[in-house]
Parts: structure tokens; sequence; C-alpha cells
């Protein structure tokens, strides 16, 4: 049988696309080489605008909790900022088991065929045009697309001759406590601090004794890397000395790898487009991943149904895809924040990160932090920015010149 659409992998971008595919009448396969869509890490802490591309409201099921502010604050110094919701909008943790089987429920009703167990080796090529794939030993499928939402390492992207150039990588671990003590769980805290290194520590509360406690690191270079204890040990240091989770159980241990550079050049071809973290359709500055790979799921969606209607998938078709997809405002947003990425890295492989951090969280204050984040401070705020941390901004300028003069960039 050939399929119209071809899923590989079930995390965010994979389940959205083909939800969207069957709900247009298109025969979708998924193949995933787990044995079930649940017990992954999907992420989790999410704004509105990832309820809305899921369909789901705010006090649904899939809705594990709702924070009122988050905070931000050095493990080292105890210094802090608090965000509350009138600036930062609605923050939600989602429960991903839920989303995951909403998702794929919805795609199975609309008739899409999973098959778990099935790990992609490669695309199948015939002429210039990607025709499906092989997967486990001698397996094959065929469709008119093939989508790669196989995640950072994805096999789809590398077989069909994808390039990930100076791809920086963050990498992350995750802990589900239970058994923890008088936790406020409107809250939810990111620490940064000189264990962690380039990235941050996250508390996520999933009630008054339950918590998702994790760390997310950039090596910004191998010796800095070598340099800072292990993740495990900074989230179990962390543990250990904050009474809430003292005596805590780890219910689960999920790590996973998200890129930090932005969008790849090209992720598209063919027969053939990628989608998710296999693109860098990631927000690169948080790592956000949700609503990036929802958004990136239902363009191509839409697009897949098109080149099904005409039975063109071809180059020029599947290119609109990613045409559609780099012009929205998800997109740029990842471009220029993953610019500013490697200009950090850059920066904290000459210079003291740490120390960087702690001069912001010491002379920010929440409403301008925000304006920053949501990218519409005024001329007011980028003047007074670069009053006060002039001589940041200059070491920054000198790191970043003195690391382009090295790595040749
Ligand atoms: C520790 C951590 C915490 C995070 N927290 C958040 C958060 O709170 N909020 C947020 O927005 N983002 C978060 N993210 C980022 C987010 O999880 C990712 O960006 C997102 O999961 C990417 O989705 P994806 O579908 O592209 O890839 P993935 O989620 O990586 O899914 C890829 C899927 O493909 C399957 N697969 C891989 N190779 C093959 C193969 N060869 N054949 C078949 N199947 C294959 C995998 O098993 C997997 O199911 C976090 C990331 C990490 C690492």
């Amino acid at each position: 049988m050939v399929y119209d659409v071809i899923v590989a992998g079930t995390g965010p971008a994979g389940l959205m696309t083909a939800q969207q595919t069957s709900k247009f009448g298109l025969k979708t396969l998924v193949l995933e080489k787990r044995a079930a869509v649940t017990d992954s890490l999907m992420g989790e802490l999410v704004t509105d605008k990832a309820l809305k591309f899921l369909r789901v409201r705010p006090d649904s099921e899939y809705i594990g909790n709702k924070f009122t502010s988050i905070v931000g604050e050095s493990l080292d110094t105890g210094s802090n900022i608090v965000v509350d919701r009138t600036l930062l909008g609605n923050s939600y943790l989602l429960d991903e088991d839920r989303c995951q089987e909403l998702m794929r429920d919805r795609a199975l009703s609309d008739g899409a065929e999973f098959r778990y167990g099935a790990r992609v080796k490669s695309v199948v090529i015939e002429g210039k045009s990607v025709v499906g794939v092989k997967y486990n030993e001698d397996q094959e499928a065929r469709a008119g697309l093939t989508v790669g939402a196989d995640g950072s390492f994805s096999r789809v992207s590398e077989t069909a001759g994808f390039t990930h150039p100076k791809w920086l990588l963050s990498y992350g671990y995750r802990f589900k406590l239970t058994n923890c003590k008088d936790v406020d769980p409107n809250v939810a805290y990111f620490f940064v601090g000189k264990d962690v290194g380039l990235g941050y520590l996250w508390l996520y509360p999933r009630s008054e004794s339950e918590v998702n406690l994790g760390i997310g690191r950039v090596p910004s270079s191998k010796e800095n890397w070598k340099k800072l204890p292990p993740m495990q040990d900074v989230l179990r240091k962390y543990m250990k000395t904050h009474s809430e989770t003292q005596n805590a159980k780890i219910a689960a241990v999920n790590g996973g790898v998200v890129p930090c550079a932005g969008i790849i050049p090209k992720f598209t071809d063919a027969g053939v487009a990628l989608c998710g973290n296999s693109a860098g359709q990631v927000s690169s500055i948080v790592g956000g991943g949700v609503t990036t790979c929802f958004h990136a799921g239902q363009v191509l969606a839409r697009h897949a149904k098109r080149m099904a209607d005409s039975n063109d998938f071809s180059k020029r078709s599947v290119e609109k895809y990613e045409k559609e997809y780099r012009k929205s405002k998800l997109a740029s947003n990842i471009t220029n924040t993953g610019k500013g990425m490697w200009a950090v890295s850059k920066y904290a492989m000459f210079n003291d990160p740490i120390a960087a951090a702690e001069i912001v969280l010491g002379q920010l204050d929440a409403e301008t932090l925000n304006e920053l984040i949501q990218g519409h401070a005024s001329v007011a705020t980028y003047m007074t920015l670069i009053t006060d941390f002039l001589p940041m901004v200059s070491k920054i300028g000198l790191g970043y010149m003195r690391a382009i003069a090295v790595s040749g960039l």
C-alpha cells in the first residue's frame, strides 16, 4: 500500500502532524521506535498558544497545573526576579501522557495506522525523490510525503541529505518527584548558578507534594563542560539542600537533547519534509519545543493535504511548506533567538556566564525582563540597558569577536 504520508516519530511534532493529516483524510502511517506514544518527555511548560494548537481548555484533564508566577533565582546568591501573570500571561504544565494519547486517539479515529517498535533506518530514494522509508531489519513503507519528526538525531534528515551546520545542542535531564513537602503549587522556578553552567535548572510543581525538577545546559566548550558536575548530581544536590525535596522520591527520570541554534538551512526536498527538533524548530533561548512543534505540524499537515490533492510531492511543492513556515512569527523568533544563542555561547566560552547572569538578575526588574522576553521593549528601555550594562555589553562584544576569530564563523 502507498500512503499519502509517513510520519517518523511520535513526539509533539509527529503526533500533531499525524493528527492533522488524518483529520484532512490523508492515508497516514506513523512509525515509532518505542513501544508506545506515552512515557516519554514531550515537554510540559507552555502558554495559552499551545493549548489553542492542541484545542484543549485550561481547566481540562490535559493540564497538570497552572502557575500564577514564575521566579528566576540564583542558586549561589539567592538574588531573584518574580515575573507574575500580569506580565507573563498564563503558564501551564501539560499532562504529557494525556496530551500524547489525545493526539494519537484523534489520529486513530480518523484512520491513521500506528506501528510501534518500528525504527526508521533510512529514507528510500528513487530518482531524486524520497518515496518512503526502510525500517527495522528489512521492512519498507512508501508514501507521497515522508515526514522526519524523529527528533534531534533524525535518521530521515541524515539519510535524505539535510545538514545541521554548527548545531548547538542543549542536553537535559528531568526527575519526576513525589513525596515532596509544602510545595507552593502556584509558582514555577528557574535557577541559574555555577553548577548549572550555561542553561538553567527548573522546578515545576505538579501539586503540593509532586514536582518536576530538571536541568538543561549547553556545552559552551569541552573544557567548561568537563569542569561542571554531572547534571543528575546537580539535581540531587538541589533535592538535598531544599527542605521541600529532601525526602522526595524519584518516580521517573527522562533525558533528551534540544537544538538551540535555530532553524536548519533547508528542511524540505522532493517527497520529504522535517518537522520539530529535526528541523531546529525550537525556541532557542529557553529550549521550548512543544508550541513550536505543534505549530510546525499544523502548517506541514495543511501543505500535505494540498500536495495529496494535486498529487504533487515535487521539490517545489514540498518547499511551499518551508516557505510558509519561515514567514511565520514563531519561525522568525526562533531564528533571532538562535543568533542570540550563538553569541551567548561564544561569549560564555571566553568569559564567565554566571557572572553575566548574576548581573542581569541583580539589576534587571521583572517588567523590563518581560518586555525583553516578549520582544517589545521600548527605545527608552534599550537606552537604559545599554547605559546600565555597558561594561557587560562591551565584554560580550569582545568575547564575540574573539570567538569569531577563533571559530572562523
Ligand atoms: C529535559 C527536557 C525538558 C523539556 N521541557 C520542555 C518544556 O517544558 N516545554 C517545552 O515547550 N519544551 C520542552 N522541551 C523541549 C521539547 O521536549 C522538544 O523540543 C520536543 O519534544 C521536540 O519534539 P519532536 O517531536 O520534534 O521530537 P521528540 O520529542 O524528540 O520525538 C521524536 C520521536 O521520534 C522517535 N524516533 C527517534 N528516532 C526514530 C527512528 N529512527 N525511527 C522511529 N522513531 C524514532 C522518538 O522515539 C520520539 O518519540 C524539553 C526538552 C528536554 C530535553
